[in-house]
């Protein structure tokens, strides 16, 4: 599984992160680094990433197939 992350629409909000922290990130200025830029989702983490995707109140995660 992979995701689309709109770089442009997040605002830093953080949600994704507190749900998948170790697919998502954020450094001290809110700005966002998706850890699997260009990869797969590992299997394990692929329930954690759908509900950050779910979590973010602007939409700017999406899950491709
Ligand atoms: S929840 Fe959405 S708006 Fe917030 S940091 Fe994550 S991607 Fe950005």
């Amino acid at each position: 599984m992979k995701i689309s992350v709109d770089y442009h629409r997040c605002e830093g909000h953080g949600l994704c992160a507190e749900q998948a922290p170790t697919v998502f990130s954020l450094d001290d200025e809110a700005e966002l680094t998706y850890h699997f830029d260009g990869a797969d989702v590992p299997e394990d983490q692929v329930t954690t990433a759908r509900a950050a995707i779910t979590s973010c109140p602007v939409a700017a995660l999406r899950e491709l197939s």
